[in-house]
């Protein structure tokens, strides 16, 4: 099992808005209240999450837009970046591993939470996971490993002032594998309040979801409620000069 720790900067990585307040902002909650400095990066533009025929895609980006900044808000986060990819159809390029390598040595986080990208299927049988999310999982982790840390991949990055810069673990959540319960009973009510700004998508029904999920993720280690990882160790920790 992997262990549980504070980062001092933490970088989060997702397809949609309201992908975080799902699955792990419980966690990001924990980080902040120890003071850590954590980022959200929002690859698409949201414009699919409505089929309603009158809901103009350019209203809906911004809406999700606002939603997504107050959502963060609530678990202490400011720092929100939104690349805006088209919804629904993303696919891992080089372009978007390049940009979110950008992103990667911009913030240098010690650790980076992203989506599993092996995962197709669920263990429970009951959810095809979202392209998006595999895409942007895929284009992430390789991101984090190797184009963060190596000069010579993609050179106009180093040209626009971004230095390499090595992940010390990535948390990936869908994840089939998961190896660390983190404990988030204390934080979950801030956690529902954040899922609660994505008021455009969610409701009671969604409270409950997430509620019975994370009760069931706590259940084997005794904790009310909880959120789980793959938890992959890359790097130790620079020494402190
Ligand atoms: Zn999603």
């Amino acid at each position: 099992m992997a262990e549980f720790f504070i980062p001092e900067r933490a970088l989060v990585i997702v397809a949609h808005a309201d992908d975080i307040e799902f699955g792990v902002s419980g966690t990001v909650a924990r980080w902040t209240e120890a003071g850590a400095q954590v980022t959200y990066c929002i690859v698409t533009d949201n414009s699919s999450g409505s089929n309603d025929p009158a809901m103009k895609s350019d209203d809906l980006i911004e809406i999700r837009r606002l939603e997504q900044i107050a959502s963060a808000e609530a678990v202490g986060v400011t720092d929100v970046r939104f690349l805006n990819y088209k919804d629904g159809t993303l696919t891992p390029t080089l372009e978007l591993r390049r940009d979110l390598t950008r992103v990667v040595r911009d913030v240098r986080p010690q650790i980076v939470i992203t989506f599993d990208p092996t995962t197709i299927l669920t263990m429970e049988n009951n959810y095809i996971n979202h392209p998006d999310h595999r895409a942007t999982g895929e284009a992430a982790v390789y991101a984090v490993f190797p184009s963060s840390e190596s000069r010579p991949i993609f050179p106009e990055l180093l040209a626009e002032g971004y230095e390499p810069h090595k992940v010390q673990q990535l948390y990936l959540v869908l994840t089939n594998q998961p190896n660390l319960t983190v404990d988030v009973s204390a934080t979950h009510g801030l956690k529902l309040d954040a899922l609660r700004a994505h008021k455009s998508q969610v409701g009671e029904e969604e409270f409950e979801m997430v509620k019975q999920w994370d009760a069931a993720s706590g259940e084997a280690e005794g904790y009310a409620y909880a959120e789980v990882f793959r938890v992959m160790k890359l790097n130790e920790p620079e020494p402190v000069s």
